[in-house]
């Protein structure tokens, strides 16, 4: 196997490491509830950005957000700084769905399709709008507001069955099913029009002084990197590549058939692309090291600094009774008594299973009397 084509399985190695990581995660949380094993908004860095307004003006996170996201928001923010999006070209297992859903297209189908112009570059734009439309109102509102249209949300639940995700995040689930069939189309279809991270980590990237640059005198013009790029950045015709939309995934100048047209630089220095994958994974990995040593990367509400509660008509259906309390930051014996639970439940069971254990038992109906309140 040629050497490029090597790095090329690293770099899609790493994806899918991730991705069987997070989804392995989320099917813990729901096993072992929230106060054992953290949610996938507690894995997102994304909670750290919603959280910020609440931190800097109460000292608080919004629910389901811990000293960990932040911590985890706070390496993106580093590794951005450093290599631009790595994050999403590397490590971003939503970015690993799509992936492997354009891999499969790409081996059925043996064809790329590209949006057209005139509609692709107003749509580019529609991330930065969810980006300021998500992170204000999470701000205003102290609150993962955006959760139930999360398609990220809605696949981390997915072990609960599709029935119960529908039920409680039907637009989410649509969303991901959108993303899911538009990857069947086109290259990272979530990340080029919908990510509000993606949004947020290119124009912070634009401050790295990593960038792909192709030299003008060894360069051929066949076009293959073009071809290549995921994004669609016509790298074929730019001497640097500046956009918010590179992904930091090295393919185009993996692909590049010619020694020393294209290539990495920090600078006026080379970084080859494994070099370059080899310092984000010691970054990544070494702060996430480093802050746990200190004590900064709590996942779960047992530890680390308090967050928002929720209200008792915010609990989920798949959240244990024990998880629930501590999100509504109520006594375990309050929270039996307000959700009139009888005690000989375990506090281990699912909100939504306790009507398999007590037949008069109705969730739904003990939910909606706390909204009437
Ligand atoms: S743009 Fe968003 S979904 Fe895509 S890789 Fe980056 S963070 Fe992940
Ligand atoms: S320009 Fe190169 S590094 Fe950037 S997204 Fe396209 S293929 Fe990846």
């Amino acid at each position: 196997m040629r050497k490029n084509e090597m790095v090329k399985y690293v770099r899609w190695s790493l994806l899918a490491i991730f991705l069987v990581w997070i989804t392995y995660a989320a099917y813990l949380h729901q096993v072992l509830g929230g106060g054992k094993a953290p949610s996938i908004h507690a894995l997102c860095p994304f909670g750290g950005l919603e959280s910020l307004y609440q931190v800097f003006t109460t000292g608080n996170f919004i629910s389901k957000i811990f000293t960990g996201t932040m911590t985890l928001f706070i390496i993106t923010l580093i590794l951005t700084v450093l290599f631009r999006r790595s994050f999403c070209g590397l490590i971003c297992p939503f970015g690993a769905i799509q992936e492997f859903f354009a891999k499969f297209r790409k081996k059925i189908f043996k064809r790329t399709l590209i949006m057209p112009r005139i509609v692709d570059n107003p749509l580019r734009y529609v991330k930065y709008a969810v980006l300021i439309v998500t992170v204000l109102y999470a701000w205003k509102t102290a609150g993962l507001w955006m959760a139930p249209y999360d398609p990220w949300s809605a696949y981390g639940h997915l072990s609960e069955g599709l029935e119960s995700v529908w039920k409680e995040s039907a637009v989410g689930m649509m969303i991901l099913l959108i993303t899911v069939l538009g990857s069947l189309l086109y290259d990272r279809f979530f990340c080029k029009y919908l990510c509000p991270m993606g949004a947020f980590y290119g124009i912070l990237g634009k401050l790295s002084a990593f960038k792909v640059v192709r030299n003008e005198q060894a360069c051929v013009h066949c076009g293959k990197c073009s071809k290549s790029c995921p994004m669609n950045i016509d790298v074929q015709h730019s001497l640097k590549v500046t956009s918010a939309e590179c992904i930091n995934c090295q393919t185009c100048v993996l692909t590049c058939p010619k020694p020393a047209a294209l290539d990495s630089k920090a600078g006026n220095y080379i970084v080859k692309p494994m070099v370059q994958i080899a310092l984000v994974m010691v970054v990544f990995f070494g702060s996430i090291a480093v802050s746990q040593a200190g004590g900064f990367y709590s996942l779960t509400p047992s530890q680390g600094m308090t967050t928002e509660a929720l209200d008792y008509n915010e609990v989920k259906g798949y959240m244990s009774i024990e998880e629930a309390a501590q999100l509504t930051n109520t006594d375990l014996q309050e929270f039996y008594q307000k959700f009139n639970i009888p005690e000989n439940v375990p506090s281990g069971t699912k909100m939504k299973e306790i009507s398999h254990l007590i037949q008069d038992f109705d969730f739904d109906a003990v939910k909606e009397s706390f909204s009437k309140q």
